[in-house]
């Protein structure tokens, strides 16, 4: 069983995975450093049909975000992990961290072992925003108002995309810092 880390909120109406605006925390940069490059030298577990996209909307191309997960053997996680850690400023789950720094070295796990994502729930259950997710459930009330008038005129598929997708980012815009450079 591979523990689950670093998977994020992608609609308005997913309110069980975190965004990473709320795990934002101090970690010694020479840590940080070496939890980001651990993460990006995981082995490939499995690969998504699309491309992940930076939930800070920083500009960061969607194939540099990737579209594996990687693995250690113990840990799996998306390829894109490592930019939030280096440039977002994330912190990730002492069992992690306790896990990089014993120096184990990764393993190649079976492809058909299982993913639990229990243990990353519960461990971001209890640094979630209030903030967020009382922004999370005004968006998502607007969005199912929307999507109620408007599938008369547009398939379901589209109006929902539009509203929980279009929807989120524009939420995670008002919890992202201004990009460095820009007033
Ligand atoms: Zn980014």
């Amino acid at each position: 069983m591979l523990n689950a880390i670093g998977f994020w909120i992608t609609n308005l109406r997913d309110d069980a995975l975190p965004s990473p605006q709320e795990l934002v925390g101090d970690m010694p940069a020479s840590l940080r450093e070496q939890l980001a490059s651990y993460l990006t030298a995981g082995h490939r577990f499995r690969q998504f049909r699309g491309y992940s996209w930076c939930r800070f909307d920083c500009g960061i191309q969607y194939s540099q975000m990737g579209s594996w997960d990687l693995t250690d053997g113990t840990w799996v996680w998306p390829e894109g992990l490592p930019h939030y850690v280096r440039e977002h400023g994330i912190v990730l789950p002492s069992e992690f961290v306790a896990h990089v720094l014993a120096g184990a070295a990764p393993r190649q796990p079976s492809p058909s072992e299982e993913i639990s994502a229990d243990f990353w729930r519960q461990w971001s259950a209890t640094r979630r925003s209030s903030e967020f997710l009382k922004a999370l459930r005004t968006a998502q009330d607007s969005a199912e108002v929307w999507i109620s008038a408007a599938k008369a005129e547009l398939p379901l598929a589209v109006v929902e995309a539009q509203a929980l997708h279009g929807g989120l980012r524009d939420l995670l815009r008002e919890f992202s810092p201004a990009p460095r450079g820009s007033s």
